[in-house]
């Protein structure tokens, strides 16, 4: 996946580089390091130490909450200037520290180089894009108009404490997505990265401190999902930015109105099952290439990977002939190698939660392809092949599998509307392909759904910065879409003051 010339051009002897060992912890103000250190393997081999983790606990979670308050008062008052330059230092630093964070990546988290280099690029093109965006949405306000003698200014401010919450599949961009739109609106952040993934987290915050965001300002607290519950249920918490698993959003719902506390925004960006329609007029060759990307690129460890393709009866043969010629094609192993296109998933957990779903598959559903895993020094690492599953029914799929197993199903022309009505039913909108050369088809497929981002005539790839800013509906999230103009909007307070002008001394 990618272009092979820019991988090698950028990443010329990355696979010779040794691991660069990480010893991660709580960070912040006032925090003391405490707890075991654990091992953190690489999912490649399971075996290569990349680092140390020392989890945080409930304990020092109230602490970072409470001590960030104090940050907060500070840095909301600071010019928004003066926010902005900070961030845009990150993003300076993140380009500066390139090399290692990747080795990072590809180590921790399985990422290809690839993948590795988008997702830097991604983290970076955050940091400019919320900063530029603060500039102009922040400061003095707006003049509202109004009668003689009465001022009336609107404007924007922080929070408070922002609690910001992680997934694993994009731990620096993500992670850095929601911390940066979080601080740039002068919020304070605790932030609580994956557990799979806290040494991307604490490289990065190191990083923010140089970069001048103050150790009151902003808190790193690796730890699992009850550090997430421990930080989101304290009630001084002014607003959450999650990112991860339907079922996490459902639980962090129920924490914060179990609070009975100040009613907070929870900015949620969840999973999704996402599908693709191929009708008789799309052009097969541009079609396998985008089914390929969507489904297969990063183990199909991303949120917006197609997970069933529906295509239409007549050419369906043809094109599953072609998926399986080139699914075979695809190169798994060490995520270093410029000609890796597939790396490990996550953890061994991650990989029996998806081969358990295949097996549950082979039951009753057919078995179209089942790619091979790597031998010698890899073996032993969490690997699942690219498997494309042919389902008698769409209904069969009932939940998402995150990695790198295609569902299709065959329909019918002239069922399209069925196809949607099913696409609908299943709750989740995040994304959508279409891939026909009828305009009346594809105007159907984007005006009849309520998905967050629908893709025509190529791969559900996207989530590009300032210019295709992401996010779902429904089981998917709440919006607003993140890298998008309403983003920010969500971590700042409204306020509106008005003046008596006329009493004025
Ligand atoms: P997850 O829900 O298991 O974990 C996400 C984060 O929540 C982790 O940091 C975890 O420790 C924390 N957490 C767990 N329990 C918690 C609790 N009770 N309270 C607070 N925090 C808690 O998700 P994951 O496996 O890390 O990520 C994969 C999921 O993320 C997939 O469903 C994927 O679709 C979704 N995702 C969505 C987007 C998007 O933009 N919509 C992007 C990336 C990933």
């Amino acid at each position: 996946f990618g272009c092979a010339a820019e991988r090698n051009l950028l990443t010329s002897g990355m696979a010779k580089t040794t691991a660069p060992f990480t010893e991660a912890a709580p960070l912040g103000a006032g925090l003391k390091p405490s707890g075991d250190a654990n091992p953190v393997f690489a999912p490649m081999d399971g075996s290569t130490k990349v680092g140390t983790v020392r989890f945080a606990d409930s304990e020092t979670a109230r602490l970072a909450v409470e001590n960030a308050q104090k940050g907060f008062e500070k840095w909301s008052r600071r010019p928004v200037e003066e926010r902005a330059a900070a961030i845009d230092k990150v993003g300076d630093l993140l380009e500066a520290n390139r090399d290692r964070l990747m080795t990072i990546l590809s180590l921790e988290a399985g990422k290809c180089l690839t993948d590795g280099i988008a997702e830097i690029r991604e983290a970076v093109d955050f940091c400019r894009y919320y900063a530029a965006e603060a500039r102009n949405l922040f400061g003095e306000g707006k003049l509202m108009p109004g009668p003689t003698g009465e001022e009336n200014r609107y404007r924007y401010r922080g929070r408070g404490v922002f609690v910001c919450i992680s997934p694993w599949n994009f731990p620096l961009a993500i992670f850095l997505g929601q911390i940066s739109a979080a601080l740039m609106a002068g919020n304070a952040v605790v932030a609580k990265p994956a557990e799979q993934t806290p040494l991307i987290a604490y490289e990065t915050a190191k990083l923010m401190y140089q970069a001048g965001i103050p150790e009151d300002v902003f808190y790193l607290l690796p730890g699992e999902g009850d550090v997430g519950a421990a930080l989101t249920s304290h009630p001084a918490v002014a607003g959450v930015a999650f990112t991860g698993s339907t079922e996490t959003a459902w639980l962090i719902n129920g924490t914060l109105a179990a609070k009975r506390g100040p009613i907070v925004p929870l900015v949620a960006e969840t999973g999704g099952i996402n599908a693709m329609i191929v009708d008789a007029t799309a052009l097969p060759e541009q079609v396998c290439d985008d089914v390929m990307m969507s489904a297969f690129r990063s183990a199909g460890q991303r949120c917006s990977a197609l997970r069933l393709l529906y295509v239409q009866e007549d050419v369906a043969d043809h094109l599953l002939d072609m998926l399986e010629g080139a699914a075979k094609e695809l190169s798994l192993g060490d995520p270093r190698l410029p000609s890796t296109d597939i790396g490990p998933v996550i953890d061994e957990e991650a990989r029996d939660n998806i081969l358990s779903h295949v097996d549950d598959m082979k039951e009753s559903q057919k078995l179209r392809y089942a790619g091979k895993t790597p031998h010698g020094k890899l073996a032993n690492g969490s690997w699942v092949a690219p498997h494309i599953i042919e389902l008698d029914k769409a209904e069969a799929l009932t939940r998402e599998v995150f990695g790198p197993v295609l569902h299709v199903v065959r329909y019918k022309a002239g069922d399209l509307d069925k196809v949607l009505n099913q696409i609908a039913g299943t709750g989740y909108g995040l994304t959508l392909g279409v891939h026909s050369r009828i305009d009346a088809t594809v105007k159907k497929v984007v005006d009849r759904l309520s998905v967050g981002n629908v893709y025509v005539n190529r791969n559900t790839i996207g989530a590009v910065v300032g210019t295709q800013p992401f996010g779902g509906s429904g089981l998917s999230g709440t919006g607003p879409k993140a890298g998008g103009p309403a983003y920010l909007y969500r971590f700042a307070l409204e306020q509106v003051v008005s003046i008596n002008t006329a009493a004025a001394g």
